[in-house]
């Protein structure tokens, strides 16, 4: 299947996605793109305000791929509920704009974020989206904590996204964070995915594999992972747009291609 558009498919296809960290990865991916691009139809690229994402446009329109985004995170000091980081929030959110302006990305995905002081909250995050009135921003779910990260998060529960559905915000629901979550709070994870999804009803998914412990982003075949894709394709909308979050280093740290090749051909497999 060939898809050339620089916009959203207008099909009820589903569609199959890599992220990329957009200038950190590209270079590494350039050999490949061309067998990478007969088997995708987007990539999603992670962008950095301290990153050129003109760098590389060509390529992108040679390789015949659509582009969606996802925002720069809590690296690069946007935390969405934090007022205190209003301004950094702000000019990343502009920066993003201009970034989906400049690919005709349909789509931004951000994440709610980190309560990292006693003032976050939800409400922060509507100021913010409402300044910039974008309905290509959407939203990811994450585990209300994660190793890594001293802050409980806001943006786990249905009750969440339903509320940001009825601010017009969409989701990305993501299922190796799910797992995370549902290992945390003791939940049943192909009931919870599945009633989750059927609640809010999202479009736009991030597929990888963990064991409930971390957000490993291993490839979604890996045997040690908990997360059993073919039971959870049967409840995934028609239309779905699938990003595979996997990690596809070797052990060099190269592109490790037959890996990253076979997990995309597992997943075509399962849609069709
Ligand atoms: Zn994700």
């Amino acid at each position: 299947m060939k898809i050339r558009t620089s916009g959203l498919p207008k099909n009820l296809d589903r569609r199959i996605g890599l992220k990329i960290k957009y200038t950190k990865n590209i270079p590494i991916i350039l050999p490949h793109l061309k067998k990478l691009s007969d088997k995708l139809d987007y990539f999603e690229f992670g962008l950095r305000e301290t990153e050129d994402y003109r760098d590389y446009k060509k390529l992108i329109k040679d390789s015949d791929l659509f582009v969606t985004l996802h925002g720069p995170l809590y690296e690069e000091n946007v935390n969405l509920i934090v007022p205190q980081k209003n301004k950094v929030n702000l000019r990343n959110l502009k920066f993003c704009q201009e970034a989906a302006d400049y690919f005709n990305a349909k789509y931004i995905v951000l994440h709610p974020g980190d309560r990292e002081t006693p003032e976050a909250s939800l409400e922060n995050l509507y100021y913010l989206l409402d300044k910039v009135k974008d309905k290509r921003f959407i939203l990811e779910n994450t585990p209300i904590k994660i190793k890594n990260r001293p802050y409980e998060r806001l943006g786990v529960y249905i009750k969440d996204f339903l509320g940001f559905k009825e601010k017009g915000i969409d989701m990305c629901f993501d299922f190796g964070h799910a797992r995370v979550e549902t290992e945390i709070e003791r939940k049943k994870y192909y009931a919870y995915t599945s009633n989750f999804i059927k609640k809010v009803n999202p479009q736009y998914f991030h597929l990888s594999g963990n064991d409930g412990t971390y957000d490993y982003h291993w490839i979604i075949r890996d045997k040690r992972s908990l997360i059993d894709y073919s039971k959870i394709l049967p409840f995934l909308p028609k239309n779905a747009l699938l990003t595979l979050e996997i990690d596809f280093f070797d052990k060099s740290d190269g592109f490790d291609k037959e890996k990253v090749l076979k997990d995309i051909d597992y997943l075509r497999k399962l849609i069709n």
